[in-house]
C-alpha cells in the first residue's frame, strides 16, 4: 500500500496551499508592521534597493562595492530588528513563515522527501486525523495542570504535584532529545492526559525539525501485520521504512489492539529494529505492568523494562472535567453524562 498517484497529488496540493497561505500571511504581517511602524517601510524599501544594487555589482564582478553594500544591508537588517522589537514584534516577524523549518513547505530537501512529507503520507495512508491540526491545540503551551487534583493521595503526593514532575521530565526529554537516546513509556488509566502529553512531546519535537510518526496501537499493528504478509511489496516496504526510521515513533494506547502471537513478535521486531537504528519510541498505555507481562512476549516486556523510562500518570477523569467546563456543567451534571465517554 504505497502512495497512489491521487494521494501523492493530494499531498503536493496541500503544500501548494500552505505556501500560498504563507505568502498571504507574510504580506498581511508586512502591512500590519508598516501601519504600526511607519519608518519601517522606508527601511524595507532601502533594503530592497540595496539588494538590487548588490546583485548588480556582483554580476559586474565588483566585489568591493558588493561587500560595502552587504555591510549596509546588514545594518538595515539590524535597524529592522530594532524597529520590530520596539513595537513588540518578534525580530523574524517579516520573514516567510512556514509549518516545516526543514523544507519551507515544499515537501523536499535536496531532492529527497522531507520528514513532513513522510508524516503527511503516513497520515493519509493510515487515514488518521492530520496530527498537525491536533497539535495546534495540544502542546506544552496549552497543557494545563489545573485539571489535576491538589488533594494529596495515599502516598502523600497530590496528582497535581506528581504531574508537575512528569511535565518537567517530558520537557527535559524534548530538550535533551537525540534520536535513540531515550524511550518513554507513559502509563496511566483513561483520562489522565497520556495522549495530550504525547501530543505535547510530538509538537515540540516536530517544531525542532525531528520526524515524528504517530500511530494508534491499532494502526501500528495493522501496519505490522501488512508488513509481515507482504514483505515483497515495495510500497509496503517504504511505509514500513518510515515507521522504522522516524526519529520518534509514538504508539498510542498499547493494549487496545487485537493482540495475537504474530503481532507480538512483529512488535518486538519493530521496537528492536528501531533501537538498532538509534531511534526513540514513546508508548502510552492503560495497561499495568502485570497486564503487559500477561499480554506480550517476554522479549517485549524485558525491552520495555530495560530501555524505557517509565512515567506514571494519575488523576481523576480529566476529560470529564474538561468537558464539563466546556459545556458549563457543574458536578451535578457529571453523573448523567458519565456514560457517554469521550476518547
Ligand atoms: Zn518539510
Amino acid at each position: 500500500m504505497g502512495l497512489t498517484n491521487p494521494q501523492y497529488e493530494k499531498i503536493m496540493r496541500d503544500y501548494d496551499r500552505k505556501q500560498a497561505e504563507n505568502r498571504a500571511l507574510q504580506e498581511a504581517r508586512i502591512q500590519e508592521a508598516y501601519r504600526k511602524i511607519p519608518p519601517l517601510r522606508e527601511t524595507e524599501e532601502a533594503a530592497a534597493d540595496l539588494s538590487y544594487q548588490r546583485a548588480k555589482s556582483l554580476l559586474a564582478g565588483d566585489a568591493e562595492t558588493a561587500g560595502r553594500l552587504a555591510r549596509q544591508l546588514a545594518d538595515l537588517r539590524e535597524e529592522r530588528k530594532v524597529l520590530l522589537e520596539s513595537a513588540g514584534f518578534p525580530p523574524d516577524y517579516l520573514e516567510m513563515p512556514s509549518h516545516c523549518p526543514l523544507c519551507q513547505d515544499t515537501g523536499f530537501v535536496e531532492g529527497k522527501k522531507c520528514r513532513c512529507f513522510q508524516q503527511a503520507a503516513v497520515d493519509l495512508l493510515f487515514s488518521q486525523h492530520p496530527i498537525h491540526e491536533k497539535l495546534k491545540e495540544e502542546n506544552f503551551g496549552t497543557f494545563s495542570l489545573d485539571y489535576y487534583d491538589r488533594e494529596p493521595g495515599e502516598n502523600g503526593e497530590s496528582p497535581y504535584e506528581h504531574m508537575k514532575q512528569v511535565l518537567r521530565q517530558s520537557r527535559l526529554f524534548v530538550e535533551e532529545f537525540e534520536p535513540g537516546r531515550e524511550n518513554l513509556l507513559l502509563m496511566g488509566s483513561t483520562g489522565t492526559g497520556k495522549t495530550f502529553l504525547s501530543n505535547c512531546i510530538a509538537e515540540a519535537l516536530m517544531r525542532r525539525g525531528n520526524s515524528v510518526i504517530y500511530l494508534s496501537a491499532n494502526q501500528l499493528f495493522e501496519a505490522l501485520a501488512d508488513h509481515a504478509y507482504s514483505r515483497e511489496d515495495p510500497g509496503q516496504a517504504e511505509n514500513y521504512g518510515w515507521i522504522l526510521d522516524s526519529d520518534l515513533l509514538i504508539v498510542d494506547d498499547l493494549g487496545t489492539e487485537l493482540n495475537n502471537s504474530l503481532v507480538s513478535s512483529e512488535l518486538f521486531f519493530c521496537l528492536n529494529e528501531r533501537a538498532i537504528r538509534r531511534k526513540s519510541t514513546l508508548i502510552s498505555t492503560n495497561l499495568t505492568m502485570n497486564q503487559i507481562r500477561a499480554g506480550y512476549s517476554e522479549r517485549v516486556v524485558s525491552r520495555l523494562m530495560e530501555n524505557y523510562r517509565l512515567l506514571r500518570l494519575y488523576n481523576s477523569d480529566i476529560r470529564l472535567k474538561k468537558r464539563e467546563e466546556r459545556l458549563g456543567f457543574g458536578a451535578a451534571a457529571r453523573k448523567s453524562k458519565t456514560n457517554e465517554g469521550e476518547e
